[in-house]
């Protein structure tokens, strides 16, 4: 059984140094439990928070212990009624090959009804997360100029689509020609924005004349700089994440508390942050809407795939900084 565990903490930017690969012994599982064999681990931007020391919403991964994370995995050997040895469940065993975990906590998938990764992406956490961020935090509605940050992302590319379905006028940005001519021609989005490009606020500008209504937060920075003098009064901003200020460098210097306070009052602003733990009542109605969408092809997503194990820790650092294309998953054994 092989996993990567936190060697050390970051001083700044995390690096490979910071994760060690490691060998153990396989577990066996208790009364009640299955071992599991992992097919993919999930990489995604809150395990950065999780290397930090100190409080947060949750507990920092331990020195030495297993970076934290969902895995899809089969079941190999089950000592619980609900499961049986092939059986495909979504678990949170962290980086690792193999696991234990209690029977009765994981979610079994079908892979009849889509492929079982879409179970760490599209219709698993971030698809929840972009789905619970526009209709209970944002509350959209049809007609509203909505700007997505992180647009083509495991998140954003969801929102992108579910906007544009009902409705609104989404503005997507993204890093890169490529990934903003996806996000047009795939994902839904009236308009994509390079923030690389040194002109993105006035060309934000140029293309939100009536303003905005809503701002889908996931990076913060001089994405966060831009879209601000955008919003209308009474607009709504959704804070789902701060990915650029999850990496030293990620922009947006010129950020004051004070005048983004003072925004917030002069534009009458709803700011509200989520965390998509809290709302575990809406994976169902979440899944009943889009769950069906995917599997007719009428949701697109994407997919950056590393292979083994070994290759999570610079497949993940490299997803912080926009190295993925779609939801970043690390394939660590077969289907
Ligand atoms: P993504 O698949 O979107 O990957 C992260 C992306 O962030 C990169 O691909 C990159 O895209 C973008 N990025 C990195 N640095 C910058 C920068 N300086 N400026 C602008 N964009 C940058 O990740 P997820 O979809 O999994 O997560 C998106 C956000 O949602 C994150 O902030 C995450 O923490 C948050 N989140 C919050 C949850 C909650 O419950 N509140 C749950 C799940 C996710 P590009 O190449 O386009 O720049």
């Amino acid at each position: 059984c092989q996993r990567i565990v936190l060697a050390s903490r970051p001083q700044g930017d995390a690096a490979p140094e910071n994760f060690r690969l490691e060998t153990a012994e396989l577990p066996a599982p208790e009364e009640g439990e299955v071992l599991l064999r992992t097919i993919w681990l999930s990489l995604d931007p809150y395990m950065r928070g999780r290397m930090n020391a100190g409080p947060s919403y949750a507990p920092p991964v331990e020195i030495g212990e297993a970076m934290a994370g969902q895995v899809v995995a089969e079941v190999v050997e089950s000592r619980d009624s609900r499961l049986q040895a092939g059986d495909i469940v979504l678990a949170g065993i962290g980086w690792a090959s193999h696991g234990v975990a209690e029977a009765r906590l994981l979610r079994k998938l079908d892979p009849e009804l889509a492929p079982v990764s879409t179970a760490l992406g599209v219709l698993g956490m971030p698809g929840h997360t972009a789905w619970v961020g526009l209709n209970d935090i944002l509350r959209m509605d049809s007609g509203e100029t909505i700007v997505i940050g992180a647009a083509t992302g495991a998140v954003g590319s969801v929102a992108g689509q579910l906007a544009k379905r009902a409705g609104l006028k989404p503005v997507g940005i993204a890093g890169g020609a490529e990934k903003c001519a996806y996000a047009v021609e795939h994902l839904g989005y009236d308009v994509c924005l390079d923030h690389r490009d040194p002109g993105m606020a006035e060309e934000l500008a140029a293309v939100t004349p009536q303003g905005v209504d809503c701002y889908y937060e996931n990076v913060g920075g001089d994405v966060l700089q831009a879209v601000l003098p955008r919003m209308n009064d009474h607009g709504r901003i959704a804070v789902c994440g701060m990915v650029a200020w999850y990496s030293a460098g990620g922009g947006g210097e010129a950020l004051t508390v004070p005048g983004i306070w003072r925004t917030i009052l002069v534009k009458r602003l709803r700011v509200q942050g989520f965390l998509v733990f809290d709302h575990a009542n809406r994976l169902q109605p979440f899944l009943d809407e889009v769950g069906p969408l995917v599997g007719a092809g009428e949701i697109h997503y994407r997919e950056s795939v590393a292979e083994g194990l070994e290759a999570a820790p610079e497949a993940f650092l490299e997803m912080l900084t926009g190295g993925n294309f779609g939801k970043q998953l690390v394939r660590v054994g077969s289907d």
